[in-house]
């Protein structure tokens, strides 16, 4: 019997009771998520052939990221709860039929109001919004263990690819570009939870102002279906040639009506950081990165500007017309 309902259920009560999922007092002790979505996809989905095309040919499916952190795991270099599945999981010769048993969980955690009004009271960026970032990372890492845990009591077997030493944030050099291994926003598109926008963010129904989360378990999940195989369907500019208010916010040229350089936009989002650094200072936690696969910390505190203030914000502007 799927699982589904226990899950969000699961998710919504972390949600509602961690004192993580809320800002310092000092800052108005907000609560940073709403109640989160679930989308599912199954692990041999043959679109994830094509993300080693259009992300990057390093980019790993959930067997490849399964079966390599599961080797890590017996041969004792790994020993973290979640980043990698038990010993005995990926014993597996056959990626088919590995990649056959097991489900992708993707998690869309919408900001809540008040952190979006914030946001987008300013064209630059604000330092509650900036902490709100800092204190996702921290909630998030509360939200793999809990989770991961309530798999593992339930008799399953999960892992959360975020956590793994084979996750890792790549340069490519033919066209310097940031790429990731495994890109929450395409295994969120492929479990139905939203399309790109001009930004390359995800725009769900929620909008594209949310973190992103996944996991990869062998737990009897039901697979949620793609409304659309249309990768940009939710954004306005390119249902109709207008909008790119994202663009028009971005202050540092990193994002255009044609072009979005991912370089540019790490360049700017640490100047960006470094305006409202200071002043966060006492409330910031460090947070762990993978680049090149080596541990890199960071304060985390982003820029974000592009995703306040645009219809594409909160909800999909594109709703009405489907
Ligand atoms: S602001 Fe407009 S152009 Fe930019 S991603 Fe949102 S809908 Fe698309
Ligand atoms: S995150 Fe900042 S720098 Fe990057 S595209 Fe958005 S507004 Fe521009």
């Amino acid at each position: 019997m799927a699982i589904n309902a226990d899950v969000s259920r699961f998710l919504k009560d972390l949600l509602d009771s961690s004192e993580l999922n809320r800002l310092p007092v000092e800052y108005g002790g907000h609560r940073l998520f709403k109640e989160p979505v679930i989308g599912v996809s199954a692990g041999n989905d043959p679109i994830f052939a094509k993300f080693k095309k259009v992300v990057t040919p390093t980019h790993l499916t959930p067997a490849e990221m399964w079966s390599k952190s599961a080797s890590s795991k017996r041969s004792g270099q790994d020993d973290l709860p979640i980043g990698s599945p038990q010993p005995d999981a990926g014993t597996w010769s056959d990626l088919a039929e590995l990649a056959a048993r097991l489900k992708v969980l993707s998690i869309v955690f919408p900001y809540t109001r008040s952190i979006l009004e914030d946001g987008s009271r300013s064209t630059k960026r604000t330092p509650l919004t900036g902490l709100a970032l800092n204190c996702a990372h921290v909630f998030h890492t509360e939200v793999y263990e809990k989770m991961g845990q309530f798999f593992i009591d339930s008799g399953y077997r999960i892992m959360a690819p975020q956590k793994s030493r084979f996750h890792s944030i790549l340069l490519t050099f033919s066209k310097p570009h940031l790429v990731s291994v495994w890109s929450e926003r395409h295994y969120a598109f492929a479990a139905g939870l939203g399309t790109f926008g001009l930004a390359e963010h995800l725009i769900t129904e929620h909008g594209c102002n949310v973190r992103l989360a996944s996991f990869i378990t062998d737990a009897p999940l039901e697979v949620t279906p793609r409304v659309n195989d249309d990768p940009f369907a939710n954004c306005l500019h390119f249902a109709t040639g207008g909008c790119a208010k994202c663009a028009a916010r971005c202050p540092g040229r990193a994002l255009t009506k044609d072009s979005h350089s991912k370089v540019l936009c790490e360049f700017t989002r640490r100047k960006v950081s470094a305006t409202i650094r200071e002043e966060l200072t006492p409330f910031l936690k460090p947070v762990n990165r993978h680049v090149w696969y080596f541990n890199m910390e960071d304060y985390a505190i982003g820029c974000g500007i592009c995703q306040f203030d645009v219809p594409c914000m909160d909800r999909n502007p594109m709703a009405d017309s489907k």
